[in-house]
């Protein structure tokens, strides 16, 4: 009679293994559910910064448009209004350079800068009280 009751007490030894057991089965189960869940959540995420990522971008592309409409519009004004003012100096025309060493005399030409050399090297040197010689970039002397 005495190995009868041995079952019993084998069971109820093992019965701590068995709730590990099924304590392991429950954290499995809450593992796979917070995977799960990450996994959502990493989706969800992403989603967002995809989000975020073409408001930005549209952003970006409306501040370029903007910045790209500006610099036509301030391109378009200057050649009108700032070249308009500047007329050469010998002849009155309209200048696209000027002279190097001043940089205040406007001159259509190096032709005209050479001709109103003899007028002007004197206001030019009085304004920048530098030697001539060393900052001279258009004018040649020699000719
Ligand atoms: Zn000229
Ligand atoms: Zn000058």
């Amino acid at each position: 009679m005495y190995h009868l009751s041995s079952p019993p007490v084998l069971a109820e030894a093992n019965l701590p293994f068995e709730r590990m057991k099924s304590f392991c089965t429950q954290l499995t189960k809450m593992v796979q559910e917070m995977r799960k869940c990450i996994v959502e959540t990493q989706e969800m995420h992403n989603r967002q910064l995809e989000c975020m990522q073409r408001e930005r971008d549209a952003a970006i592309l409306t501040v370029t448009q903007l910045e790209q409409e500006q610099s036509i519009n301030s391109n378009c004004i200057p050649p009108g209004s700032i070249h308009a003012n500047k007329k050469c100096a010998n002849c009155n025309r309209e200048a696209l350079a000027e002279c190097s060493l001043c940089r205040r005399t406007p001159y259509c030409s190096t032709f005209c800068q050479r001709k109103d050399w003899i007028t002007h090297q004197n206001e030019c040197v009085r304004s920048t009280q530098e030697p001539t010689h060393q900052i001279m970039l258009i004018v040649d002397e020699t000719q």
